[in-house]
């Protein structure tokens, strides 16, 4: 069985009810068969991994696919580490979509990552138009092969995040997102080793809110959640966590 997961991806914002106060509630939470993981923008990783307790876990929502140079302004993975980041999200269809990031970069990012010991959050996901087309299981399976080239034999989180769905309020349905997970399994039956295929969590991202989450669960498939709007309520972020048990 993969491991369970529900990330909060906080983006380029801050809990209203300010870290420490969020970080806290988190603690609080007992049971729950899924790992909670904050993704707070780089400056506050260190702040998050002091505040949680053992058990909870750290992402950065990028990092560099260089380990080190003349690159200003990016971050490289040993630093986000030795900040106590443990995750991080690579290939956001923010990133690919304003940053210009290929297929290509993000599997030299899950390269890089996972040589530092950082567990990569890969996400993936179709547009409108494709989906529409009825072309995403093709799509999806193309991105899974290319970020073979990155894997090698290491382990990753796979988060399918459908475009369409993401900070729109329009999530899929529990059906559609049963059926792709099917089909995302598949594909990576086909292009990645063995047990990554088997043991590789794959996450549900767009829209998930405490008041859709239950029908997301309920048909079954899904190994956890991840979370951008909603994440930045610890008491709606900790309810998506409860729906998940
Ligand atoms: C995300 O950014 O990964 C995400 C899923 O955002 P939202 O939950 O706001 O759609």
């Amino acid at each position: 069985m993969p491991d369970r997961y529900v990330i909060a991806n906080w983006k380029m914002n801050l809990p209203p009810e300010g870290i420490d106060a969020y970080a806290d509630a988190l603690n609080r939470i007992e049971g729950g068969n899924a790992r909670l993981v904050i993704a707070p923008p780089y400056p506050y990783i260190e702040r998050v991994a002091r505040r949680v307790r053992d058990g909870h876990g750290v992402a950065a929502q990028n990092c560099s696919d260089h380990d080190k140079g003349a690159f200003t302004g990016e971050v490289a993975p040993a630093m986000l580490r030795e900040a106590g980041a443990r995750f991080v999200i690579l290939g956001h269809s923010e990133r690919r979509a304003i940053f210009g990031e290929t297929d290509g970069i993000v599997a030299r990012k899950v390269t890089i990552a996972l040589a530092t010991s950082l567990t990569p959050i890969l996400c993936i996901g179709e547009n409108l138009r494709t989906r529409d087309a009825g072309n995403a299981s093709r799509v999806l399976a193309d991105q899974i092969r290319a970020a073979a080239e990155g894997l090698g034999s290491g382990a990753v989180i796979l988060a399918y995040e459908p475009i369409w769905a993401i900070g729109t309020g329009r999530n899929a349905s529990g059906t559609m997102v049963a059926e792709t997970v099917g089909h995302i399994r598949d594909a990576m039956g086909r292009f990645w080793p063995q047990a990554a295929a088997k043991e590789t969590p794959i996450l549900y991202g767009g829209s998930v809110t405490p008041d859709n989450v239950a029908e997301l669960v309920g048909h079954g498939h899904i190994d956890g959640f991840l979370v951008g709007g909603a994440s930045l309520d610890s008491g709606k972020f900790a309810a998506i966590h409860r729906a998940l048990a």
